[in-house]
């Protein structure tokens, strides 16, 4: 087997590159796109090569096997997101110590991370996942309650609404793919109408970003591309 560091490394290369090209292709600002390592279910050494190899910003899924790789990892300036599902009895956790959540999607959740974030903390960056593609088994709040919950948001002294976050259906098709993604900027220009402006949009995955970056992604959680299969 080939030595992770140079895989990792590798695969880092090869997706920064296909992010700048893809900026380029679909007139994005350059360096617009930023990557974000979803790093649930692999393991401490590879983040830590990621880490070596520039990445700085990693996504996780489960607060407790987060908290463990943190610890780990509390030599390296990481700046961790959560990107899971929310139970409600892990939100002291996540608000205590996440800089941002992608998951946001109920009222009672969004008051709990505000009420839980530490005073001497900044405040807790946050998107609102939104169900775009209208899965009854998807997280996310429906479309239409979206201007609602950000109006919500927007009141909470600890939160900083940052922007919006989907997991679309998995769609093959490129062109699929972009109408899929295309509705998050649809919603953004409605919020924009009512005086909310975002600076996010967190979608794209290993098999879609490129679709997303073509829709106006800033943030893309990418993690088998770069760490390969997940095993723990
Ligand atoms: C696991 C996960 C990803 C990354 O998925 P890959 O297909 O491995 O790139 C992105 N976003 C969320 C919310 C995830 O749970």
């Amino acid at each position: 087997m080939q030595n992770i560091q140079q895989t990792i490394e590798r695969n880092l290369f090869r997706i920064n590159n296909l992010i700048a090209e893809y900026e380029q292709t679909y007139q994005r600002p350059s360096g617009s796109v930023r990557l974000l390592a979803a790093s649930k279910a692999q393991s401490i050494k590879k983040i830590r090569c990621a880490f070596n190899a520039g990445q700085t910003l990693f996504g996780e899924n489960y607060v407790q096997e987060a908290i463990k790789k943190m610890l780990a990892l509390n030599d390296l300036p990481i700046e961790w997101h959560f990107i899971g599902r929310i139970q409600r009895n892990k939100t002291k956790k996540i608000a205590e110590h996440f800089s941002w959540v992608h998951s946001v999607a109920t009222t009672d959740i969004a008051e709990r991370l505000n009420a839980q974030r530490p005073i001497d903390h900044p405040p807790l960056n946050i998107c609102i996942e939104v169900n775009i593609s209208h899965e009854e088994t998807k997280a996310g709040i429906a479309i239409n309650h979206v201007l609602e919950l950000a109006d919500v948001c927007l009141r909470l002294p600890q939160l900083k609404l940052r922007g919006l976050m989907a997991i679309p259906a998995p769609f093959v098709d490129f062109a699929q793919n972009r109408r899929e993604f295309h509705k998050l900027q649809v919603i953004q220009n409605v919020l924009r109408d009512h005086g909310i402006e975002i600076d996010t949009l967190s979608i794209g995955m290993s098999h879609d970003f490129e679709a997303a970056i073509a829709e106006g992604a800033t943030i893309v959680r990418i993690g088998t591309a770069i760490f390969g299969a997940r095993r723990e």
